[in-house]
């Protein structure tokens, strides 16, 4: 017997009352872009469930996709079945069959929604069960924890059998919570920043700051890489490059080496709020993390940060470094991030940037610069790239390209 469709049911949006209709319509959108992968499979969300109908589609790699939804409390496989007495049973006694094992108690949870079906809810649990007996006598009926709960589902169409039960994500769909800025480096820890902003519901929007000829085209790629990876958690992610060579130089000519890494902060955090007003986004996002790097004092932070008042979210701020790679390997961002392509930050970095930027100091070297051109500038020059998850054997094939 072969899987016909997977049956949704949704985590904590079912408690979001009148906005209800909005979370529901947010996860299919989700559902459809992240299931994109595989072209037969259709969606389709009611008040109080969703159904990915596979239309032949293996169910194993859509069962792992939606497993990555934020906004699924769990999933149950189904199998469709026409909808007469003899044609259910006859898929009763061959699923029994299949998975029975040795001492299994199991029991049947009839559901009549076509009130025309010949037999009600309380019939069908005595017939089906009846059924079992017929071909499995051994087996034992339990109503409370059996080992296989058999629902049966006479729907208007047809009915449907389902025994498993497995867990999603659970979180909210990307989207419900409004839009936010991710400040996407190549490295380990924005990323796992942004997995978390989409955790919650987040609709993210990487930025990623680019100097080139000093920062590679592989640089580049591996930023795009890691947003492809955070798509299959809600769907479509846009990607906004960030010319940043000219800013970089004029720091560098302009102001002290001590200096640079606050300054250059300061710059891509006006531009990220620049462009996140201009987006109507509601926050920055950002993969700080207490103590890591001179850039992650409580000094620095509050120098970088005092050039805007928008919110700014730090998921992994209080994290330790081990504690960022564990999410980052179960999210399969690490392996991306550790490829050895130079980020902007890197290339300009001094030996030895101040942990306690004055205020007072960065204010003085900031007038050397023309900062207002200078954010005007890199803000009109962004290029907007839409990324759409892709299927695990289409990335191997690009892996290859790369190669050859
Ligand atoms: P990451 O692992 O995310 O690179 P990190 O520990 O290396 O973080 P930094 O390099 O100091 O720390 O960067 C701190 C944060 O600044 C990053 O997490 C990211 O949000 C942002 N950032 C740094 N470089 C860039 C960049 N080139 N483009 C966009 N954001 C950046
Ligand atoms: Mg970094």
């Amino acid at each position: 017997m072969q899987y016909s469709e997977i049956m949704v049911r949704y985590g904590e949006l079912s408690t979001k009352g009148k906005n209800r209709m909005r979370f529901i319509n947010k996860l299919k959108q989700n559902m459809k872009h992240v299931l994109s992968i595989y072209p037969d499979v259709t969606v389709q969300a009611d008040r109080d469930r969703a159904h990915v109908y596979l239309n032949g589609t293996d169910y194993q790699p859509v069962a792992e996709s939606l497993k990555q939804i934020f906004g699924i409390q769990a999933f149950s496989p189904s199998y469709k079945v026409e909808k007469t007495v003899p044609a259910i049973k006859k898929a009763v006694q061959d699923l029994m069959t299949s998975i029975y094992q040795d001492g299994m108690t199991f029991k049947i949870t009839g559901k009549r929604s076509d009130h025309t079906f010949e037999l009600d809810s309380r019939e069908l649990n005595q017939v089906m069960g009846n059924a079992v007996f017929d071909v499995l006598p051994q087996i034992k009926a339990q109503m409370k924890q059996p080992d296989v709960n058999l629902k049966i589902e006479i729907r208007d169409e047809a009915a449907y059998l389902s025994y498993e039960n497995i867990k999603g994500a659970g979180g909210l769909p990307v989207g419900t919570a409004g839009r936010g800025m991710l400040m996407l480096s190549g490295g380990i820890d924005s990323p796992v920043a942004g997995y978390l902003a989409l955790k919650r519901g987040v609709d993210i929007e990487a930025v990623h700051f680019a100097s080139p000829p000093y920062t590679s085209p592989g640089a580049l790629k591996k930023a795009q890489d890691l947003t492809r990876k955070l798509t299959k958690f809600g769907g479509n992610i846009q990607f906004i490059e960030v010319p940043f060579t000219e800013i970089q130089e004029e720091i560098k000519e302009k102001a002290p080496e001590a200096y640079l890494m606050t300054l250059t902060r300061r710059f891509m955090m006006r531009i990220t709020d620049r462009i996140r007003e201009e987006r109507r986004g509601l926050v920055i996002i950002n993969g700080e993390s207490l103590g890591q790097v001179a850039s992650q004092t409580l000094e620095s932070m509050q120098a970088i940060n005092a050039v805007t008042t928008t919110p700014v979210i730090r998921p992994v701020v209080t994290m330790d470094k081990l504690e960022i790679i564990d999410i980052a390997q179960k999210i399969d961002t690490f392996d991306i991030s550790i490829q050895p392509f130079e980020d902007c930050c890197t290339i300009f970095a001094p030996d030895r940037p101040k942990t306690n930027p004055k205020i007072k100091n960065v204010e003085q070297y900031e007038a050397r610069l023309d900062v207002e051109g200078l954010v005007e500038r890199a803000v009109a020059g962004i290029i907007i790239t839409e990324i759409t998850p892709q299927a695990d054997n289409d990335a191997l094939d690009d892996l290859i390209d790369d190669l050859l």
